[in-house]
């Protein structure tokens, strides 16, 4: 099942102004979300499923693509993706996990390349604002589209601090993804976006991260932290219904 072509669902545009380079230009298929994150996705071998909307529960072998990149810019973001696919689905470490009374609360990176990981988030939360996809309508960025925009080309993670990242994996295995929302934790901007087993919040506001985040924000000055969630037991299930009916609500389909 295509689920989107440039403009709307299913017309494909193969020349236009690219969104990142702003040249007129043949303009190839880009993934909102990396094509390997959209692979691991698969639950026993079964097409992922898309929770939200009129998509809600549809599977999809091909992913969310738009055609709004020319293969210049499109190749920009390879190795950021490909980095943190390898980064996120590599096996934990059992002496990398912090808990007690058998319960794992996170586990913790020693070694890892910042840049790309959080070049990553920022050029992922791009490609879902400025896509025309209908899956992504709940982001709306107003000025901080252009930040980031910036922000990939120059290729610098830290020209500005309005985006912080806070990763969180489950331990159970879940299939498929759900339209991200827009949402605030403790009066702060966040977007939150499930994709399969991975949980990422996005702080995107120019007033610090709540304190409740401070220990794992992604930041090249510590250890990454990266959340573990038992999906039944932590509350993560509710927090993804919430999400669900939020992403329902706000959803305008095209
Ligand atoms: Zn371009």
């Amino acid at each position: 099942m295509a689920l989107a072509g440039g403009g709307k669902l299913g017309q494909k545009v193969s020349v236009g102004y690219c969104k990142l380079c702003n040249e007129y230009k043949k303009l190839v298929k880009a993934h909102i979300i990396p094509q390997s994150f959209h692979l691991s996705t698969f639950d026993n071998g079964e097409m992922p499923r898309i929770k939200g909307d009129k998509y809600n529960n549809k599977r999809s072998s091909t992913g969310i693509y738009d055609y709004m990149l020319c293969s210049d810019c499109e190749s920009i973001f390879s190795p950021w993706d490909d980095y943190a696919y390898d980064f996120l689905t590599s096996p934990i470490p059992q002496d990398a996990i912090i808990g007690c009374d058998n319960i794992s609360y996170a586990y913790q990176v020693n070694n890892f390349n910042y840049e790309k990981l959080k070049l990553f988030f920022l050029s992922f939360l791009w490609r879902a604002s400025v896509t025309q996809h209908p899956c992504f309508n709940n982001i709306q960025l107003g000025k901080y589209e252009k930040i980031l925009r910036k922000m990939i080309l120059t290729k610098d993670a830290d020209f500005s601090n309005e985006f912080t990242i806070i990763i969180s994996k489950l331990l159970s295995t879940v299939s498929g993804y759900m339209f991200p929302v827009r949402e605030k934790i403790k009066g702060i901007n966040f977007y939150r976006f499930w994709i399969g087993e991975f949980q990422f919040l996005i702080k995107v506001d120019q007033r610090s991260c709540p304190k409740v985040f401070l220990d794992c924000e992604l930041s090249d000055a510590r250890p990454l932290l990266i959340l573990l969630n038992d999906f039944n037991t932590s509350g993560m299930k509710k927090i993804m219904i919430e999400t669900l009916k939020k992403a329902n609500k706000n959803i305008v389909g095209s």
